[in-house]
């Protein structure tokens, strides 16, 4: 069994998010991953970023992320991003999609619908004041043609 993992941690700040995902796509393409579902993954790291970003600090940027992607037997990919923010009181209703607790601002509460659709697991970890943790993980299945 291989294993093979890169970590980044940054300022909860929006101008983060394109060095996040150029980081974590660079060290995915290591794998022999085709570029449709790398485009996936990075749509569904991007909204989970966003949302530690807007919601868990509030757009605030003094709180940190930590950004995590993990490779199994080339073949598989766990990507966590946590974040020590505010917490979400209640998981199910967050998930719901087109629910969002900022209906006043341009969220569409699709965030959690995409990272469900494009990855093949999502887990929530959260406490009210402590902070919030997303794990998703997506066995790849296509591979790119040489
Ligand atoms: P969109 O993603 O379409 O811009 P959204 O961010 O509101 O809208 P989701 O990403 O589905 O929608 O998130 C739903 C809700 O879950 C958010 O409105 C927010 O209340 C809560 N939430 C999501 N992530 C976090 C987080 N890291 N910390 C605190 N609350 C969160
Ligand atoms: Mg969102």
């Amino acid at each position: 069994m291989s294993e093979n993992y890169i970590k980044i941690e940054s300022k909860a700040n929006i101008k983060n998010l394109a060095s996040i995902r150029l980081c974590i796509t660079s060290f995915l393409s290591e794998i022999n991953i085709h570029f449709d579902e790398l485009m996936d993954i990075k749509t569904a790291l991007s909204e989970a970023v966003t949302n530690a970003i807007d919601h868990g600090y509030l757009e605030n940027d003094d709180g940190i992320i930590i950004t995590e992607a993990i490779i199994k037997d080339d073949e598989k990919i766990i990507l966590k991003v946590v974040d020590f923010g505010k917490g979400i009181e209640d998981i199910s209703l967050a998930m719901t999609p087109a629910y969002t607790s900022k209906p006043e601002s341009e969220h569409a509460g699709m965030g959690f619908t995409i990272m469900e659709s494009f990855m093949d697991e999502v887990i929530v970890d959260s406490r009210v004041d402590d902070g919030t943790s997303i794990t998703m993980t997506k066995t790849i299945k296509k591979r790119k043609s040489n």
